[in-house]
């Protein structure tokens, strides 16, 4: 008889959860998670993604997608359509509960200190680095009293906002004509009061929908490192942001995960090991470098590079960039979109340029 293994999983995060899932459901080894209580009461989320091939399952569970969406500047509003890559929200409490299901894992709850005998795999977070940006934010699920929002659009940025303390832009995920997650949110240094976003969101409502009466039914808030924020002491067993799985320029790490889990089951079909394998391709991190290396060293170009980035490329281009799966003639229009000096400059050395030497 063939025993099925134990694999510790540290933290209950997406990665360790959509790991767990994947294991139960190949029958390949059981999962026994290890967690502390720091995100117990972490109130729940929507993850954004693009659908692609490996995201059946999420696509499966998403609340809501659309084949439109915008980038919209003061100069421009650029509008992207993909029938093969719509852009998908999930809520994170229903995506773990559904994992949780799936896996049937055991959980202790522990704040893990040493790391396990193998095989395990860890997703506590890394400290991040003094000096980098965050991508931090607040959202307010609102029902207006009224129909204002276009359902069929999903605004993934939105400039036109108060740009006194750092890159700021609106995200809005329209549910229905009058329901919607608005999200005033920031790429700087430095995190902010919270009456600031939410200030933000209520003027941008009343300016651009006329709109000033809607009820808030939940709320939503993050700080997320946009950097390198790999566990490079121990890289095949660090899984999700830990391993590499949160894109440093836009924060983005749902679809990367997912991304990881499945090469994590592949590698071990092939042979018989368990291993990691950060899902951005070392191309991606040394661009995402680059250009996080010129947003902080340049923040007078920061809008003008969103808008001629997205320009650049036609909807189903956009998604599979955003979820690192571009071809290489895709990278290179986009380039060629770039200010080239500064980008040239940041890529000769990127931590001194984004100091600003
Ligand atoms: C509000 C919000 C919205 C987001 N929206 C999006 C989005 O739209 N699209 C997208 O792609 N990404 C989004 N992200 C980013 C992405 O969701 C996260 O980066 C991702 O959830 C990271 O998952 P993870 O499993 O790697 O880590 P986490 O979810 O951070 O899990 C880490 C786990 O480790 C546990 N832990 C920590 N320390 C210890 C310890 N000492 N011992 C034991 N356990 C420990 C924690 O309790 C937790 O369970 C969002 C993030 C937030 C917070």
């Amino acid at each position: 008889m063939t025993v099925t293994p134990e694999i510790t999983l540290i933290g209950s995060g997406c990665a360790s959860l959509s790991l767990a899932k994947e294991l139960a459901r190949h029958n390949v080894a059981r999962a026994k998670i290890v967690t502390d209580k720091s995100y117990q009461d972490r109130p729940d989320h929507i993850w954004g993604f693009w659908q692609m091939p490996w995201l059946d399952d999420a696509v499966s569970q998403a609340t809501h997608s659309w084949k439109q969406w915008h980038i919209i500047t003061d100069n421009m509003t650029v509008s992207h359509k993909s029938d093969e890559h719509p852009y998908c929200s999930l809520h994170a409490g229903k995506w773990l509960g559904y994992c949780a299901d799936i896996s049937g894992a055991k959980e202790v709850i522990e704040e893990v200190t040493d790391t396990p005998p193998a095989p395990y795999f860890d997703s506590r977070p890394v400290p991040a680095d003094e000096g980098i940006f965050y991508q931090h934010f607040i959202g307010h699920h609102i029902k207006a009293d009224r129909d204002v929002f276009n359902p069929d659009v999903a605004i993934l940025m939105d400039f036109r906002c108060d740009q006194s303390q750092g890159l700021h832009f609106m995200y809005l995920l329209p549910t229905s004509a009058n329901e919607a997650l608005v999200e005033s949110t920031l790429f700087s240094e430095q995190l902010l009061d919270k009456t600031y976003y939410e200030t933000a969101i209520k003027s941008y409502l009343a300016t651009h929908y006329d709109l000033s009466s809607y009820e808030v039914s939940h709320v939503e808030t993050g700080a997320i490192p946009l950097a390198d924020c790999r566990d490079k002491s121990a890289p095949h067993h660090a899984i999700g942001a830990r391993g590499g799985a949160l894109r440093p320029s836009s924060g983005y790490a749902f679809s990367f995960i997912q991304k990881q889990v499945a090469g994590i089951l592949s590698h071990h079909a092939r042979t018989g090991d368990w291993q990691a394998i950060s899902p951005l391709a070392p191309r991606d991190l040394w661009m995402d470098k680059v250009f996080m290396a010129v947003l902080q060293a340049r923040p007078e170009l920061s809008i003008s590079i969103f808008e001629a980035i997205a320009k650049s490329l036609d909807g189903s281009e956009f998604a599979r960039f955003m979820s690192g799966n571009a071809s290489l003639a895709t990278i290179l229009k986009m380039m060629l979109s770039m200010p080239k000096w500064p980008f040239i400059k940041a890529a000769l050395s990127p931590r001194t340029y984004r100091r600003g030497m």
